[in-house]
This record gives structure tokens, sequence and C-alpha cells, in this order.
């Protein structure tokens, strides 16, 4: 589906977004990746939402990326014999391994490995840090704890452990099961949340083998300490605002977002800023001002997506929620400084042939009437090299991978079309030029970019660029090589 913008939106989906009806309408309304919670909702119910994905994006004609988002080691309480206990400021609180239900001075904490990495005056964080916990003594099965932010503590609250790298394994039995449940549904790309090191990508991305993209949530201090290496070891990032902003100070959050985008973008790689972008959307028609400030924020950044979580999953207003980011990404896109911005923070040369290719292509539509920029791309890097320069012209990868026109609906500025396999360079013209006139990006007067690696089938050969007519006659009497 065409848009008249090119961040892109990503909307999770869950109990108020789960019919057919209001998945299509959101897809129609601006969401172009559909993220599925493995924290929340049985297989039954993913497996049910996955299936209308599909439906809707053949009804639609209309490629839809679908990421499943693994809960990952989320430490957690267990449960209280109340259901819930009030902690005061000073008091004593005690974690520990008895699975019994927990009172105002102790519940457990189904977590051994977490005591064994513990330090004196060590933070605990409960229910995204509204209670929190200082370590004063602590062994192998225990520790105790004095109560320095206190609140209302219930059953099954997650707990946060900034201060010291946890020796969890990446992924969970459900992480594992999940894993494959997820690639075995065919879903495009699959998010790992609190990884810690590279390391930890690399044992995901042996499981998935190929399956699908691995994009790596940035929520824990060590993933920022390790981000170079993780985003080498990434097809893509996700900026997890929600726990980054319980982990480190919340003032310390925005300076990572920038960051993080900057080098995505260098990296060639996409990047969703996620969690509370229209927060009180969940149960207002209407947002406020500083949500869409934060919107268009992180769209002048330069992200290649922006997210939805409760928003769309279980508020009463997901189709305006979507609205309203589209809305608010077509105004700041139309605005010169968006331009400015997006020119300024382009980074510095790179040195291969398709480096320069992807910079001539995006000078020559800076500088001319051409209407695109097509790429043929197989596994959609010459497509991800293209949107890294962020051109003010769209980009048409053409593929013939489902997989990658999928995956590629994630990207800055990227319209996917699946086209069949190619051996000459003239017919990836033709091809190009009838997916620009198809998708109604130009017409028979127009040009466009055409951006191709002869021979063809062979990845990290992009090695031609051509300014193609979109007149098919003058086409046909091309040069047939
Ligand atoms: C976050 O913490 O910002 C996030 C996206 O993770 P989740 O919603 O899975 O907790």
């Amino acid at each position: 589906m065409r848009r008249q913008r090119n961040v892109k939106i990503v909307a999770t989906l869950g109990p108020a977004s789960s019919t057919y009806d209001v998945i299509r309408t959101l897809h129609e309304a601006g969401a172009d990746v559909f993220r599925l919670n493995m924290s929340h909702g049985r297989h039954e119910e993913i497996e049910e939402r996955h299936k209308i994905i599909r439906q809707v994006e053949k009804d639609l004609d209309s490629p839809i990326a679908i990421l499943a988002d693994l809960q990952g080691p989320k430490l957690r309480v267990g449960t209280f014999a109340n259901g819930a206990e009030e902690l005061v400021d000073g008091a004593r609180f005690r974690l520990d391994l008895d699975p019994t239900e927990g009172d105002m001075n102790r519940v457990c904490l189904p977590h051994k490995e977490i005591f064994a990495a513990l330090k004196c005056s060590a933070r605990l964080l409960v229910n995204d840090g509204k209670i929190r916990l200082k370590v004063l003594e602590y062994g192998e099965d225990f520790a105790n704890c004095e109560v320095t932010v206190g609140g209302i503590i219930s059953n099954r609250k997650g707990v946060n452990v900034p201060d010291v790298v946890l020796p969890l394994a990446a992924l969970s039995e459900k992480d594992c099961a999940d894993l494959e449940f997820a690639c075995a549904l065919g879903v495009d790309w699959l998010a790992l949340s609190f990884i810690q090191r590279p390391a930890d990508v690399y044992e995901a991305r042996s499981l998935v083998d190929g399956r699908a993209a691995i994009l790596s949530k940035i929520e824990k201090p060590a993933a920022i300490e390790h981000f170079s290496e993780i985003l080498d070891a990434s097809d893509g990032i996700m900026v997890a605002r929600g726990d980054l902003g319980v982990e480190l100070p919340v003032h310390a959050v925005p300076p990572i977002q920038k960051r993080l985008v900057r080098k995505c973008r260098a990296a060639a790689k996409p990047v969703i800023i996620a969690t509370q972008m229209l927060e009180s959307m969940i149960e207002s028609p209407m947002p406020t001002r500083a949500e869409v400030s934060d919107v268009a924020t992180a769209i002048y950044e330069g992200t290649d997506a922006i997210m939805l979580s409760a928003e769309s999953a279980a508020g009463s207003f997901p189709v305006e929620a979507v609205n309203t980011m589209n809305n608010v990404a077509i105004e700041v896109e139309a605005d010169p400084t968006y331009e400015q911005i997006i020119a300024a923070s382009r980074g510095g040369r790179q040195s291969s042939i398709a480096d320069g290719i992807v910079a001539a292509a995006r000078e020559i539509a800076e500088t001319t009437e051409v209407k695109a920029i097509c790429c043929f791309t197989q596994s959609g890097t010459t497509a991800h090299l293209i949107a890294r320069e962020r051109p003010g012209v769209p980009i048409i990868a053409l593929t013939n991978m489902r997989q990658t026109v999928r995956q590629l609906v994630l990207s800055w500025g990227t319209y996917c079309v699946m086209t069949g396999t190619l051996d000459r360079f003239k017919m990836a013209v033709i091809n190009a030029v009838r997916a620009a006139r198809a998708g109604g990006f130009a017409t028979e007067s127009d040009q466009i970019v055409v951006i191709a690696g002869v021979p063809f089938n062979i990845p990290g050969t992009t090695n031609i660029l051509r300014v193609a007519s979109c007149d098919e006659r003058l086409i046909q009497s091309m040069d047939p090589r």
C-alpha cells in the first residue's frame, strides 16, 4: 500500500486489535508492520492473528511485515497470599527461593542465578521502577533489602537489576519454544528482549537459521555498552524505551535514542523507536501535545519506524493512534527543516562500489526530476543502503524473494514489489518501470533511476546505475543486454 510518508508504523496487536476488520482498518490507516507480543497471548491466539494478517495482506495485495517479540529473560516475583502488599519506605523486605506465597516481609524471586550475581547496594527495581529496593546482604538463595521507595507490590510484578550483568541465558525455555513456534508460522522479524551481549544475538541467530531477520531490543545498560557489536550481529534494532528508562535514569534515554538512531542509519540497518509514544491514547482519542512532539522528534531524528504498544494492543482508540502517527509523519516530512536535518546527519562516504552507486542515485534524485530509485535486491542489502541515503524520492525495491519483500517493509521509505527471476538488465529496467507506473510513482513521461547488480542473483554485486525513461516503447528499443 502506497503511503504519503517515509517513516514506517509498527502496531502491536492484542485484545483490542485481533479481528479481521480491526487489523485491516489498522493497515489501511497506516500500520505497515504488526507486532505479535509473545509475552501476552496463547499460541492459538497468536496463530489466529498471524493468519488474519496474511489474509489482509492477500486481500489488499499489500505486503505486511510481522514482528514476533520474544519475552526474554524477564525477572518476576512470585505471588502473595493477599495478592498484593504495601511496602513502606525504610522497611526491610526479603527476596528468596521459597515458593510459598509472600507477605509484607518477603516474596519468592524464582531466579537462582540472580542471587549469585548480586552485590551489596545493588538496586532492585520492581514494577517498572515504581518500587525500589537496595540489597543489604545476600546469600546464594536470598537477598535482604531495604525499601528505598515504597509502594504496592503485587503478584508476578517485573524486577529489573540494572547494576549487575545477569548470568542469564539470552533465551529462556519459553523463548526457545516461542521462537520455534514463530518461525514455523513464518514471521518476518524476530525481536530479542533483554539481550546483554553480542553472543546472545548469535545464539538466537543459530536457532532461527535464516527463517526470520533478527531485531535486537536495546533495554539494558550492558547492551548499550556493547552496542556496536550487537548492531553488527543484528539485522535491526529496537530502542525499547520502557525497560531502558527503568534500567537507566529516564533522562538518559533521549540522548541514547539519538545516538542509536544515527548508528543504525550509518550501518544501514532499520531502527524502531518504541514505547509510550502515544500512551494517553490508550484511554483518550486525543494525544497530549508532548506525545505528538515525541513522535515528531523520532521522525526528525531519522528513525526507520515508530511503534505503538498498548495504544493499539489494548487501548480504546487503536485506529486513531495509527492515524495520529500517520498525520504527524506527513506533517514532519513536509517540513523543509526535516530535509535539512536528514541531510546534515548523513554519515561520511563509505567505500564500496554499492555505497558509491546509492550515493550517486540520491544525488541524481536531488538534482533532477527523477520520480523514484528502483533497485533489485535478494537479501535486501541494496535497498537498506539506499534507505540510509534517505533520498527525496520513493525507493522501490524489487525482489524475487517473498521474505525480503516483507522484511523490507520496516525500512524507511521503501516500497516493496515481488518480481520474477531476472537474467538481463533490460528486463530489470522494464520491471522497474512497470512497478513505478503501477504503484503510481511515475507516468510515461517521467524518468526513474534503476540500480542492479549484474550478473543477477549474486548477492553483493551492485554495479549498474541507469536513468531510464518510463516510456515503454523507448525501453523496448534498448540494447537487450
Ligand atoms: C520496552 O521495554 O520498551 C519494550 C518495547 O519491551 P516490552 O514492551 O516487550 O516490555
